[in-house]
């Protein structure tokens, strides 16, 4: 069982999952996300999703653009819908999942990502 990864402990509960990278066999790369989790399905898997600005030079604007991955729920996690959560890619899993939640996040603050103000590239007339 390894304690920590990536600077995270592990949880306290314990599990059998193979695919846990606390109580497993899996290594976890740094390459990190954090999301919401928008769905939980059986056999130990969820679906994330974030949300991230990106410029639309025609308009000057900005717009949200969705991002979202299946990832592993390890049975000692068990992140619910709702929960904002912390990703690390790993290897394959399986057909659609390369990520495994590695720790829950605080929900308390309930700021959502907002586009930014378009930067002034023009006077106004
Ligand atoms: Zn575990």
């Amino acid at each position: 069982m390894k304690k920590q990864i990536l600077g995270i402990d592990a949880p306290e509960k314990e599990c059998t999952d193979k695919k846990c990278p606390f109580h497993g066999q899996v290594n976890v790369k740094k390459e990190l996300f954090t999301g919401k989790v928008t769905k939980k399905d059986i056999h130990h898997s969820a679906t994330i999703e974030w949300f991230r600005p990106y410029y639309v030079q025609k308009y000057e604007r900005y717009e949200l653009r969705r991002s979202r991955i299946r990832v592993h729920n390890p049975a000692c996690i068990n992140a619910e819908v709702g929960q904002e959560v912390l990703v690390a890619k790993t290897k394959p899993l399986s057909k659609t999942k390369h990520y495994v939640i590695i720790q829950m996040r605080e929900s308390g603050s309930k700021e959502e990502i907002k586009a930014p103000a378009a930067p002034k590239t023009r006077k106004q007339k």
